[in-house]
């Protein structure tokens, strides 16, 4: 009885790995984002195609065939290649550090070996229980004595981790690994709602070798350090409008990138009229700080006249089809266009094209025919969603525990922003090729909830939509229609 569970699980554990070769095989596009790569033209997708098709295959056609003719060796096959691809994700944990995707890789590849190691005892013609009994006893010891010792020498070897964590990434050169093309880099996809996971919102848009981020929101500017993107490599940074979850992390981000490179320039903040003003306070506000930093490190690590922002204004009109060419650099052109987020004026959405690549950022609005004109045909929509059904939820609970003003403002933030449904619809019209959201309200700490938040929105867009995370990095390399998407945190 055991073994024939033991043969089942490891017929499943073959046809997961059959299922993972197909989907390499005929789909490499899609396994981007689960083996978090990106792949560099053809040639990487004949990689994921050809090399990562194969190992499954091959894997699942060993285990396929020992759980079905009942023959440990063929078990044993698939269960030593795992241990040798468990081994090198380990080597990385320590070298290169961990992430939240690969212990959840481990973790699957753990549950295989595991299983097939079961049934490959299991089916023995001649089992030896001394032999597994002694070689259970020594796995045991290994484990106890790399516990004691982990333990013993903690400081240690938390020094030699901390120290190799450093050499991996203090100096990571995203950049640089990038293909030439537009990518957008999620810094923050959060909203003004508490959310452990999710900064303010924050895009940084890379075109060829430049860096513009559009819009600050809390927290920001450490979200674009840990994503390798250095804040002293950012050109410009642009505000879509002044309501204070876009521009909170401002400061914070003009420090950054001031200290980041020893700028001698201010950082050039673009943004509708207002802007002037918003930067004139933060300068005010971080005037004392300057004075710290540059009594404190030097005048040629902070040179004093590359402190704080320099507002590079530009006027919309309300309630109109207005627009404004903001920025042409080097094959970049970026467009701003009024959207609607009554009351607040202005308010704008960004439009970048880049050598045959495009991708449009909403802002804050209500479900606005400008930006649909202005999203035509675009690679990539981001887009602002708010879900009332879940908001409502809020809502009557904030009624439920007496918190008026937290159910008062619950009960008008729908009013000038976008359903889930309603962007679908408007990306359809659009025929946009793919849609992104962020500045999600409410937040949705659990991918699960991302069902519920999109509502009907599948059935309305007919082209993938994605519910955004901090870390996400959207590609769209020149010369090729691909858009490419992994997670950098
Ligand atoms: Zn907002
Ligand atoms: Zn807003």
């Amino acid at each position: 009885m055991t073994q024939r569970i033991l043969r089942l699980l490891a017929g499943l554990s073959g046809i997961l790995l059959l299922a993972l070769g197909l989907t390499c095989l005929l789909a490499p596009a899609g396994q981007l984002d689960q083996f978090s790569i990106l792949p560099q033209g053809n040639a990487g997708l004949s990689t994921i195609r050809g090399d990562l098709a194969g190992l499954f295959f091959g894997m699942a056609l060993f285990a396929l065939r020992g759980a079905i003719t009942g023959s440990a060796q063929w078990l044993s096959v698939p269960g030593i290649f795992l241990s040798f691809i468990v081994l090198g994700r380990c080597l990385g944990f320590v070298v290169d550090g961990s992430s939240k995707s690969a212990m959840q890789s481990l973790a699957v590849e753990l549950v295989i070996i595991v299983v097939l190691a079961l049934a490959t005892m299991a089916l023995r013609k001649r089992p030896a229980p001394g032999n597994s009994f002694r070689f259970f006893v020594a796995v045991a010891i290994l484990l106890v004595i790399a516990t004691a010792s982990s333990v013993v020498f903690q400081k240690q070897l938390g020094l030699i981790l901390a120290t190799r964590t450093l050499e991996r990434n203090f100096d990571r050169q995203l950049l640089a690994t990038l293909p030439d093309g537009l990518h957008a880099g999620l810094c923050g996809s959060g909203s003004p709602l508490a959310d452990p996971t999710r900064s303010g919102p924050c895009i940084a848009v890379i075109a060829g070798k430049h860096v513009y981020i559009v819009d600050t929101g809390d927290g920001t500017a450490r979200k674009l350090a840990l994503m390798g993107i250095p804040p002293g490599r950012i050109d410009a940074i642009l505000l879509t409008h002044f309501h204070s979850d876009h521009i909170a992390g401002l400061g914070d981000m003009m420090i950054q990138r001031w200290g980041g490179a020893s700028h001698t320039e201010p950082t050039p903040v673009i943004g509708p009229q207002g802007v002037e003003t918003v930067v004139a306070g933060f300068n005010q506000a971080y005037s004392l700080d300057k004075g710290y930093r540059i009594a404190h490190h030097g005048e040629a690590t902070m040179p004093p006249t590359g402190s704080g922002g320099t507002a590079r204004p530009f006027t919309i009109v309300q309630d109109s089809d207005s627009s404004q060419v903001v920025l042409q650099q080097d094959g970049l052109t970026i467009t701003a266009f009024a959207v609607h987020h009554t009351p607040v004026f202005p308010a704008v959405g960004y439009r970048f094209d880049y050598k045959g690549r495009s991708l449009v950022i909403s802002g804050d609005t209500a479900p606005s025919a400008v930006l649909a004109k202005y999203a035509h045909g675009v690679d990539v929509l981001f887009h602002e969603g708010l879900q009332t059904t879940m908001v409502a939820a809020i809502q009557h609970q904030a009624e439920g525990v007496g918190r008026k003003s937290a159910a008062k403002i619950m009960a008008d933030i729908p009013s000038y922003h976008t359903r889930p449904e309603d962007a679908a619809r408007l990306a359809q019209q659009a025929e946009v090729k793919q849609l992104v959201f962020y500045h999600t309200i409410p937040p949705l700490p659990l991918a699960y909830l991302n069902a519920t938040f999109l509502g009907d929105a599948p059935r309305l867009f007919k082209g993938p939509i994605t519910v955004s995370k901090d870390g996400l990095l959207v590609s769209l390399p020149a010369g090729s229609t691909t858009i490419a998407m992994r997670a950098l945190l």
